[in-house]
C-alpha cells in the first residue's frame, strides 16, 4: 500500500504503457475495459470500472486538465484532509488490487468487493503503524518513510514484502514486490491466506513465503525487506537472503 502510494507519486506505477516505454512489448489495451490504451489517467480516473470505484464514494473530481495523475496526487495530499487523503488512496489501492488481479490471476472482481478489501488493507495497515509506534498515522508521514527506499545493489533484486491483517479478521494479506537496480518492476503477488495471526506473525510468515517465493522462482541475489524491523533481526542469522 504504501509502496503504491509512493510509485504513484513517482509516477512510476507500471501500466502497459510505461512498461512498454522500457521496452516491454505487450498489449496497451486497458485490462479492465479493453477499449482504451491503459496509461494511468484512464486506469485509474477514466475506465469505467475506475469511474464506478469512485462512484462507491463521495469523493468527485474534476480530472478535466489533469496532464500528470502524480501531481495531482501529491497536490491532493497536501491539500486534502487525512480521511479524504485516506479514500483517496484506497479508490486509488482498490483498483490496481483489481487491475492486477486481471492481469495476473485473470480474474474480475467486483468494484464493491474490492472497496471492502482495500479498506481492510488500509485499516490493517493503520493498526500496523499504531503498533510500530510510529508518529500518527497520516499519509504524508508514511509516504516520506517510503520514498527512504533504497535500490539493491547492482546486480541484485530487491523484493518487498508487506503483510497485513486487522484484529478480529478470519484471514490475512501477503504483498510482495520484486525490483530490480532501477526500482522497476519486475514481478509482483499478493496472497489472502485464511489464519488468524497477530500482526508481527504475519509479518514472519510474509518473509517466509517471500523467500520460499524466490526459491520457486530460482531467482539469485536477492534481497528481502520487510518492514518489520523485528522480525528481520530475528531471521538474520541463519539466512542469506536477508538484510
Ligand atoms: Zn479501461
Amino acid at each position: 500500500m504504501r509502496m503504491f502510494i509512493w510509485r504513484f507519486c513517482k509516477n512510476n506505477i507500471p501500466v502497459s504503457t510505461l512498461r512498454w516505454s522500457k521496452g516491454v512489448q505487450i498489449p496497451l489495451n486497458c485490462p479492465m475495459c479493453s477499449r482504451d490504451i491503459e496509461n494511468v489517467l484512464h486506469l485509474f480516473f477514466e475506465c469505467d470500472y475506475a469511474r464506478s470505484c469512485w462512484q462507491r464514494t463521495e469523493l468527485v473530481f474534476d480530472m478535466r486538465g489533469v496532464e500528470y495523475a502524480a501531481d495531482w496526487l501529491l497536490e491532493k495530499l497536501d491539500s486534502e484532509s487525512d480521511d479524504r487523503v485516506i479514500n483517496i488512496t484506497k479508490v486509488l489501492s482498490w483498483i490496481w488490487f483489481a487491475r492486477n488481479k486481471k492481469v495476473w490471476e485473470e480474474k474480475l472482481i467486483g468494484s464493491s468487493m474490492s472497496v471492502d478489501m482495500s479498506s481492510r488493507q488500509i485499516n490493517s495497515w493503520q493498526v500496523a503503524n499504531r503498533n510500530a509506534k510510529r508518529v500518527k498515522p497520516q499519509l504524508g508521514q508514511v509516504v516520506s518513510s517510503v520514498i527512504n527506499w533504497k535500490p539493491p545493489d547492482r546486480g541484485w533484486l530487491k523484493l518487498n514484502v508487506d503483510a497485513s491483517v486487522k484484529k478480529g479478521d478470519s484471514n490475512f494479506a501477503i504483498g510482495m514486490v520484486i525490483r530490480n537496480e532501477d526500482g522497476n518492476f519486475i514481478m509482483g503477488k499478493n496472497l489472502r491466506i485464511a489464519g488468524c495471526v497477530n500482526v508481527l506473525e504475519v509479518e514472519a510468515y510474509g518473509v517466509w513465503v517471500a523467500i520460499k517465493w524466490i526459491e520457486e522462482l530460482q531467482l539469485k541475489n536477492v534481497t528481502v525487506e520487510s518492514d518489520s524491523s523485528l522480525v528481520v533481526q530475528a531471521l538474520q542469522q541463519g539466512s542469506e537472503y536477508l538484510v
